[in-house]
């Protein structure tokens, strides 16, 4: 990654002295997916690109490798990471979505041709994705610190952020330092679903090539995703993720099966649409809950991503809607970045107001579906399953959610 390191003043903002004048525009802590794709966004218009400041507490390139989650990304995504040079290779395709209910009526089928689109959306390995807007933000000027940072103060004309000891101010800081998955609340609406997700990856014996499927049942959701290839490697079509939400415990349990019980137990959840389902490789339990800021702003202070909101993995949408604020972001920053003078707290305000709508669509899709599914009561879920059929029937029914699900509100 590259080092354009600004001068960092060690002490910032006396007391009583004259207000400091901000060292960097803009800082962004956290070098996720959502702050890269930020600080890119901004880098290619700004005048000055180093006077950004992207905190990435990972010190090693690569570091995000072993990160087991594989992310489906929509259209809209796609076509923003492409434009930014950060598209992963051996990304796999979903041509076909397929929704259906265990031991109800109800299912839905969602097809790329029904939008015009080459594909739904397209599954990246989290690892992959990382060192591709890692690359781009080493080509972009932005300047790269790394270690834990934090907000330490924030003053009436700049925010001053601390790093491993030394400190500086900053005219906008951005939070970008994702959230926590578990059930630990953090924001001010926090929801426990009391669910972890088995994450791992499984072979199908009569593979559906681009086919992706959801599967609600009692316990939680249960979705296989087309695989994207390892690095060099070709992709193999039998090779499915698993993203499969239930109770805490029986997650635990699942993960400790050998791999014949484990397969046996999937089997029995998902049915026979891709023949027998074969467990490949290692499993793990993800803890799931749902945190969402109501608002992102706090004067000079914006969380966006998982930082504003950590959505259940539901509907694969988190990622999805933290790019959509950091493109939000970037293009409502973008005057006052190229002016580097006056107030930003109207943009901020502005950026607030513009991404109500989708934030919270999002959110409440996200959080609906699991618990309206997994509710146990039988009329619920008979309406919901009717829900299904009449979404299949009806596609001036299934275009909106769809359309959502594919490119979010572009507000
Ligand atoms: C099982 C599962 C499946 C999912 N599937 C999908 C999917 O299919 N599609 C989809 O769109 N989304 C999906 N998501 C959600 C997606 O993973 C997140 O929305 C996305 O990773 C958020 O990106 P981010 O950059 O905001 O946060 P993160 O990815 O969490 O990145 C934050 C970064 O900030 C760093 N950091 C933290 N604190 C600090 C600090 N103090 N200083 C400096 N750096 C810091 C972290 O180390 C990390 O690198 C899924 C999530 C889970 C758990």
């Amino acid at each position: 990654m590259m080092a354009a390191i600004l001068p960092v003043p060690a002490q910032s903002g006396v007391a009583g002295g004259p207000p400091p004048a901000a060292a960097a525009d803009l800082t962004i802590i956290g070098g996720g997916p959502v702050g890269m794709a930020l600080a890119l966004l901004l880098a290619r218009d700004a005048r000055e690109p180093g006077r950004i400041v992207l905190c990435a507490a990972e010190r090693a390139a690569g570091a995000a490798a072993a990160d087991p989650r594989v992310l489906a990304l929509n259209h809209g995504s796609r076509v923003l990471l492409q434009a930014l040079g950060a598209w992963p290779a051996g990304g796999a395709d979903i041509l076909d979505i397929h929704v259906s209910q265990r031991g109800r009526l109800g299912r839905t089928h969602i097809s790329h041709s029904d939008f015009g689109v080459p594909a739904l959306g397209t599954v990246v390995r989290y690892g992959a994705l990382a060192d591709a807007l890692a690359q781009a933000v080493a080509r972009s000027g932005v300047a790269v610190r790394h270690g834990t940072a934090r907000i330490a103060a924030q003053e009436e004309s700049v925010v001053l952020v601390e790093q491993d000891g030394a400190g500086w101010p900053t005219a906008v800081c951005v939070q970008a330092e994702g959230g926590a998955f578990g059930e630990q609340a953090r924001g001010d609406v926090h929801r426990r679903y009391g669910q972890h997700a088995v994450l791992g990856s499984v072979l199908a014996a009569r593979p559906r090539a681009g086919w992706a499927w959801e599967r609600f049942t009692r316990e939680g959701p249960l979705a296989l995703l087309p695989y994207p290839a390892a690095p060099g490697a070709a992709p193999d079509p039998r090779r499915h993720a698993l993203v499969w939400c239930c109770a805490p415990d029986r997650a635990q349990a699942l993960c400790a099966l050998d791999d014949a019980a484990f397969a046996h137990e999937l089997n029995h959840a998902f049915g026979e649409r891709l023949g027998r389902l074969a467990p490949a490789g290692p499993r793990h339990a993800s803890p799931l809950g749902m945190n969402l800021r109501r608002e992102p702003v706090h004067g000079r202070a914006v969380a966006i991503g998982n930082a504003a909101q950590t959505l259940h993995p539901v509907a694969g949408q988190g990622l999805n809607l933290g790019l959509r604020d950091a493109a939000r972001l970037a293009q409502t920053l973008a005057p006052w970045l190229n002016a580097t003078a006056g107030d930003p707290r109207p943009a901020l305000a502005r950026y607030a107001a513009a991404r109500r709508a989708d934030r919270w669509l999002t959110a409440g899709l996200t959080d609906f579906l699991p618990r309206v599914f997994a509710s146990g009561l039988p009329p619920v879920e008979h309406a919901a399953g009717l829900a299904l059929l009449a979404l299949d029937a009806s596609a001036a029914l299934r275009r909106p959610l769809a359309r959502h699900l594919l490119q979010g509100l572009r507000a």
